[in-house]
């Protein structure tokens, strides 16, 4: 079908069995990619987005300053335009567990994105406090190996979000929260298990009226804390706009729930949940759960306890093929439409 006939803002949600794998195509044809999955049957990477970049030749991009953050580890004073390997403008790594970076070897062979934002050192805040232990990292990671390839290859050239996606015409307000890496160290409810969970940024979109929050892998006691904060954990992309507290933008209410943790029991956070009712009570959202193999989806995501309105948990179980597309056709309409399987894919396909 390709991407010309889409309109407005779409998200994809891959089903990557387990783990976490996004897509985010701006009105204009700018991609964000959000978490790489993990390796199991389905690779959204090689099955659908590098092919499709390939095919429609995804647009090079013209930044002068982006020689400091290629993946490819190349400087170049010039613009990017030289390069071979095709752009897209922004990666953005939850966390670094393997269920949400597997493709990244993939990735950095044949592309990369002009800005990689992932937890690691940050120049706005004060140096040492933000740097991530590495070998906590690794002990709660199944693959040391690909952590280690991260650390390596990838993070010495980047840091957390510094610069414009370049997206700011398109997206009204694009918001990474954190925890600082310090603050999960020396908490010793934080880091007990779930130090590297915790780390996660967590992305906040506004669309018009929409709001698409994705909540990575932080745990219920690391969601308290991000609704807590006094001082600003995180800030917005473009440095740009003013910060907005973690607590504000889930009052304001979320249409769109990338819930923690791809719905696991253990990520459950009634903080969440009772932070975004709205002064009627009532949650606006849908959420999305990644597929889990085994694995136990909290069964409060379908109660309207805790949310109202679609919930795609029983459509997504009765489908094998469950990826989803989340559509905002027109900026200003808050009406969202999902398209599920198949449906959500084809767009890829030529
Ligand atoms: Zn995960
Ligand atoms: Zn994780």
């Amino acid at each position: 079908m390709g991407f010309e006939s889409l309109t407005g803002l779409n998200i994809w949600v891959f089903n990557v069995e387990h783990g976490l794998a996004s897509a985010i195509r701006t009105p204009n044809g700018k991609w964000i990619l959000i978490d790489l999955g993990s390796s199991g049957e389905c690779n959204p990477l090689t099955d659908f987005i590098l092919p499709s970049f390939e095919r429609i030749g995804v647009p090079l991009y013209d930044d002068p300053d982006c020689e400091t953050v290629l993946i490819s580890g190349k400087c170049s004073k010039a613009p990017c335009l030289g390069f071979e390997k095709m752009h897209f403008a922004q990666l953005i790594l939850s966390h670094p567990h393997t269920d949400h970076l597997a493709g990244i070897k993939t990735l950095c062979e044949s592309a990369f994105p002009i800005l990689l934002t992932s937890p690691h050192s940050n120049e706005y805040t004060n140096g040492e406090l933000e740097m991530v232990n590495w070998e906590i990292v690794k002990e709660q990671n199944r693959n040391a190996e690909l952590v280690e390839y991260l650390e390596e290859e990838v993070l010495p050239l980047r840091r957390p979000p510094n610069r414009p996606t370049n997206c700011d015409d398109e997206i009204d307000y694009m918001q990474v929260y954190w925890i600082p890496p310090k603050i999960c160290e020396d908490d010793e409810e934080l880091s007990k298990q779930n130090y590297t969970n915790n780390l996660s940024l967590l992305v906040f979109l506004k669309f018009g009226a929409s709001s698409i929050l994705f909540c990575g892998d932080i745990m219920p006691d690391g969601v308290k804390v991000l609704i807590d904060a006094d001082e600003q954990f995180g800030h917005d992309v473009g440095q740009i706009k003013p910060y907005r507290p973690f607590k504000q933008i889930l009052k304001e209410g979320i249409d769109v729930l990338v819930v923690p943790h791809h719905g696991l029991e253990s990520g459950f956070s009634t903080d969440l949940f009772s932070t975004m009712k709205n002064p009627e009570g009532k949650v606006r959202s849908i959420n999305i759960i990644s597929k889990q193999s085994g694995k136990d989806v909290d069964s409060r995501y379908s109660s309207s306890d805790y949310c109202e309105g679609r919930n795609n948990l029983g459509q997504r179980s009765k489908s094998t093929t469950d990826h989803l597309l989340i559509r905002f056709p027109k900026k200003g309409e808050r009406n969202c439409e999902v398209l599920v399987g198949n449906d959500a894919i084809s767009y890829f396909e030529e």
